[in-house]
């Protein structure tokens, strides 16, 4: 397959893949893409590929959007690119923050420009521990996630994230703690009704803050649905336990919706989906509808006002990066915002997902499916050996890897994690691709799981 001169020989000789099984990629080769059409993307041998993955959940409205591309080019042409500091910041970044506070769920805000979302947090961290330590509380500095949490890959940003693999980097720094992922069906323990599982994570969260603390823990993050942990979305209630001790304990509640924000859960928000309010958002990935890299900081107006004041204590914020809120990619989410909500993106959401529902309940009912889970256009569907004890099959097998890869061969971009696989297609989406998807999907589960019986 790798002739010298191949896509496939020059991607392996030159380029250092992140998050990539290299056996698979030696095996298989590299997938070169040249373009896209719609939901689908086209390889260097012209074979086309259903991206039910959004690329990284990201290109919602497909990869060839024609307003997307004129408002790129038009942005481009007027005015290419500038920066935000020293009290100069370009037209199309004063629109997009007015907008991004409008379309939040905060009354008023204030928002700070990254590039990816990993970034964002990593702003966010900061702007806590400067924010504490104006306020005379310089040790309260302790970040709280949950295992399986997904925040980005930056030193911070991925001590954040509930992963083993970070241990290879010698990560979660100190002070970053990690508390039980809210899955239900994976980690509520026998006879333990969904209710007693809240209450137990619950009364973790208040314990964690009792041993290290409240005035050493600067602010607790949260997905509304872990997106790469495997789409997991709360336990019912979760939210709702959690919110009051945090408040109570003046322990500041981000929402990281750098998946979940501008309607992959049905609502334009996933805490409006899950129905709690946080202290600030974090964005990305479809604020741009995956056509420029951006990342956003959304700040309540509590917290914003307080940030301000302690920016105008010393003066000056020192933090920003050189193309924090670059012109292009705001005049670019400026559309994606408008194309998402008012050319019936959300809408098509909300009308496909019970169908969506429907496709993955039946495809649950197969032997060696343990559970579906999700909701509006992010899913997964998980594999097991047993289905009565849950039993996931062994590690050595890469059931999920071997599923993807099947699919890959039949035409549809799907994602293992662990031992799920993950369906976050872009919301354009017909309901004939949504049939082709599950069609693909079926026939891959079905080789897989007879090879591996
Ligand atoms: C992807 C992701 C990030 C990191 O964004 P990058 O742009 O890849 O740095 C952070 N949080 C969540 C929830 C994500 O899904």
């Amino acid at each position: 397959m790798n002739q010298p001169q191949s896509w496939e020989a020059r991607a392996e000789e030159y380029s250092l893949y992140g998050f990539t099984d290299m056996p698979s990629v030696h095996q298989r080769g590299t997938v070169v893409l040249t373009h896209g059409e719609g939901p689908y993307v086209v390889d260097v041998h012209g074979r086309r590929y259903l991206d039910a993955n959004s690329g990284l959940w990201n290109m919602v409205a497909g990869f060839d959007h024609k307003g997307l591309i004129e408002a790129a080019q038009a942005q481009y042409a007027r005015f290419p690119g500038y920066h935000s500091f020293f009290g100069r910041m370009s037209d199309q970044t004063v629109m997009l923050s007015e907008k991004l506070v409008e379309v939040s769920p905060f009354s008023t805000g204030k928002v700070f420009y990254t590039n990816s979302g990993s970034e964002a947090n990593d702003t966010m961290v900061k702007i806590l521990w400067f924010l504490h330590a104006q306020e005379g509380k310089p040790q309260k500095r302790k970040i709280l996630t949950r295992w399986n949490a997904y925040h980005g890959v930056t030193a911070v940003s991925a001590s954040m994230t509930g992963k083993p693999y970070n241990s290879v980097f010698g990560l979660p720094l100190d002070g970053f703690l990690h508390l039980t992922c809210p899955h239900y069906w994976r980690f509520g323990a026998a006879g333990e009704t969904e209710e007693q599982f809240v209450q137990r994570l619950a009364r973790e969260l208040e314990d964690t803050i009792t041993r290290e603390g409240a005035d050493t823990i600067a602010g607790f993050f949260a997905e509304p649905v872990m997106g790469a942990g495997g789409v997991i979305p709360p336990a019912k209630g979760y939210f709702q336990a959690i919110l009051p001790i945090l408040r109570k304990h003046d322990i500041p509640m981000i929402s990281d919706e750098v998946i979940c924000g501008f309607g992959r859960t049905g609502q334009t928000w996933g805490c409006q989906t899950y129905d709690y309010m946080p202290d600030a958002i974090i964005s990305s990935k479809n604020l741009t509808a995956g056509f420029f890299p951006m990342g956003a900081v959304i700040l309540g107006g509590d917290l914003a006002h307080r940030v301000e004041a302690a920016v105008e204590a010393i003066e000056e914020f020192p933090h920003g990066f050189t193309a924090s809120g670059h012109p292009v990619g705001c005049a670019i989410a400026l559309k994606a915002i408008d194309v998402v909500m008012n050319e019936g993106l959300a809408d098509n959401v909300n009308r496909l997902a019970p169908r969506f529902e429907d496709g993955l309940k039946r495809l649950a009912e197969k032997e060696n499916i343990g559970e579906y889970r999700g909701v509006g256009f992010m899913w997964a569907l998980e594999a097991v050996r047993d289905k009565a004890t849950k039993t996931p099959f062994e590690g050595n097998l890469s059931v999920s890897e071997r599923i993807a890869n099947t699919c890959t061969d039949l035409g549809l971009i799907c994602r293992p994690l662990g031992q799920s696989v993950v369906l976050c297609p872009p919301f354009i989406l017909t309901e004939g691709q949504m049939d082709e998807m599950f069609e693909k999907l079926e026939q891959a589960l079905d080789k897989v799981f007879a090879e591996v019986a």
